[in-house]
Parts: structure tokens; C-alpha cells; sequence
């Protein structure tokens, strides 16, 4: 399986970064060595001081696909859940101003904390729905998916024209305004709506 993740989804969060607002979906992926599931604890790696949680609703692909129409792209999906896209914010300044690449910022081990996955109508319209992350029981990030700048169907038309969609991909469809640090010790819980998905330790 692969995990194709979307940058600077959300406007507040591109300004965040001192982004424009981008004409197309901005891409990356993520191997499956990424994966960190079942509430695992996160282990901060050697080689970042400044790992940053980014709260994402996350979309699981469960119907073959390439070349998708935005129309008919609600028939590869079923299920959705919430992800956190770890990311070593100092490596990947780096990264940016070298015009470097960004795997060693954004796809190492462990860096795609990932819920279980939940049928959509236990949601409601997932054009419009709210989810954050507590740390230690503080609200540090929320935000909805009315706010994305490309809904998840017209995230599937454009990556399935590069990619091939297989069952089991995982869509990390970008992250809201207030990202942060996370340092040791501290406790991830991510909801969507008020439902509790995610709920890990940062080690
Ligand atoms: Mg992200």
C-alpha cells in the first residue's frame, strides 16, 4: 500500500507558511514503513528538535482506480479516519530552501500515525465536518473539511491521473491552521466531530 498525502490544503495554513494558494494539489507520499497504527506511541527520531503533529482527515481507498472523474470518485471510498502527518519542520526548512525533495522531512518511520477507519455515514456530510487534536487535554488545532481548498473527490481525480489507486491507500487530504511541537511525554488525542479516534503518547 501507499499513503499520498496533500500540502497546503487549507489556506490559513499555506499563509501559516507563507504559501500562495496553489491552482492544483500540492503532492507528496509516504512508504508504508510510515505507519504507525493501534494508539503505538511515536518515538522522537535523532535526527529533528522540531517534530510538528499536523491533524489530517485521512481517506482509505478500497476500489481499484486511475484516471478517476471527480463525479464518480465517491465510489472509491467508503471509510474515513483521522492521521497525524509527523513532520521534522527543521529538516524540511532546510529542505524548502535548498529546493530539496522532502522524504526525509515527511515520510520516515513512524510518521503517519493513522485511526481506524469508520464507515462515512457515522459522519454525516463530509463536506463539513469538524475535527481537531488535544494535547494533554488542550485544544492545540481544529478545524473542517469545508475549509479545504480540494474536497477528497477532487483530491482522487488529480492523483489518480499520476497514480494508480489501489485498495488499501491511505489519503492524508492536508492539515488546518496550528500546527506545533510536540515534545516528549505529551498525549495525542484526535477527534472528528466528538468521536474519539486517536489516542497515542509521543516517546
Ligand atoms: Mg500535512
Amino acid at each position: 500500500m501507499k499513503i499520498i498525502a496533500i500540502g497546503l490544503n487549507y489556506s490559513d495554513h499555506a499563509k501559516e507558511f507563507n504559501s500562495p494558494a496553489l491552482s492544483e494539489p500540492m503532492v507528496f507520499m509516504k512508504p508504508d514503513t510510515a505507519l504507525l497504527r493501534n494508539n503505538k506511541p511515536f518515538f522522537l527520531p535523532d535526527f529533528s528538535n522540531e517534530i510538528h503533529y499536523e491533524t489530517e482527515v485521512i481517506v482509505k481507498i478500497d476500489r481499484l482506480g486511475k484516471n478517476i472523474s471527480e463525479k464518480f470518485a465517491h465510489r472509491y471510498y467508503s471509510q474515513i479516519g483521522i492521521g497525524i502527518d509527523f513532520t521534522a519542520r527543521d529538516l524540511q526548512n532546510i529542505q524548502r530552501t535548498k529546493g530539496n525533495p522532502w522524504e526525509i522531512c515527511k515520510s520516515f518511520d513512524a510518521s503517519a500515525a493513522v485511526s481506524e477507519f469508520y464507515p462515512i455515514e457515522e459522519f454525516g456530510d463530509l463536506r463539513n465536518l469538524n475535527f481537531h487534536l488535544d494535547i494533554d487535554g488542550k485544544t492545540v488545532q481544529k478545524g473542517s473539511t469545508k475549509d479545504m481548498i480540494f474536497n477528497i473527490d477532487k483530491i482522487i481525480a488529480y492523483i489518480s491521473r499520476f497514480f494508480t489507486l489501489k485498495i488499501g491507500d491511505i489519503i492524508f487530504t492536508g492539515t488546518p491552521v496550528g500546527v506545533g511541537k510536540v515534545e516528549r511525554n505529551n498525549r495525542l488525542q484526535a477527534y472528528i466531530e466528538n468521536k474519539l479516534l486517536l489516542d497515542f503518547k509521543i516517546k
